[in-house]
């Protein structure tokens, strides 16, 4: 058996409330895995904590290190910008890790462009499901409602370029699925 000197780095994108954080919390419990934290100019949320959800950032910030070329990919989402940060996934990966990135569509695609990497895309089971979702998360606005599944909708287009969709109908199952693949990729990778 050859032993990869690097490890794989896995993006994983969806629409918003398809419950990626949830899934990647869920993979990291396996110690082989670690996630890499990005960079946000985006507020905290109250439960959130600096270095552990997000690197919490200045647009100036922000857009220093994306001069720097200190960010992977960089993107704007609903208004703020994400990112990233290089050093930290390249360490990982030095060291055989299996890095998840949890990334929107328009990093995916950066990402593909500069990186060997696999690519997995979670799936609500339907429109109707992500709807109900996004209802039970907060008391949105019905504008607020039609601009996030307009967005949702937008995000879906982009599954085709994924290796992997994977539908989040039922936590457990979608988890063990998405392991089994980056389980079968790094074998691969091993030449297992
Ligand atoms: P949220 O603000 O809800 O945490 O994330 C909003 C969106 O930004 C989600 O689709 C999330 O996957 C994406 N996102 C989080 N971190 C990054 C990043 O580093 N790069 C990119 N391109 N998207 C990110």
């Amino acid at each position: 058996m050859m032993i990869s000197p690097t490890g794989l780095l896995v993006v994983i994108s969806g629409p918003g409330g398809v419950g990626k954080g949830t899934v990647c919390a869920e993979l990291l419990k396996d110690g082989e895995m670690a996630l890499s934290v990005s960079v946000t100019t985006r507020r905290p949320r109250p439960e959130e904590k600096e270095g552990e959800h997000y690197y919490f950032r200045s647009r100036e910030e922000f857009n220093r290190l994306r001069a720097e070329g200190r960010l992977l990919e960089s993107a704007e989402v609903a208004g703020n910008l994400y990112g990233t940060p290089r050093a930290e996934a390249e360490k990982l990966l030095a060291a055989g890790k299996t890095v998840v990135l949890e990334i929107d569509v328009q990093g995916g695609r950066q990402i593909k462009d500069i990186l060997p990497c696999l690519t997995i895309f979670l799936m609500p089971p339907s429109p109707a499901e992500l709807e109900r979702r996004f209802r039970y998360r907060g008391a949105d606005s019905e504008q607020v409602m039609a601009a996030r599944m307009a967005l949702a909708a937008q995000e879906m287009e982009a599954a085709v370029d994924y290796d992997f969709v994977v539908v989040n109908d039922e936590l457990d199952r979608a988890v063990e699925e998405v392991r089994q693949i980056i389980r079968a990729a790094r074998e691969k990778e091993d030449g297992i």
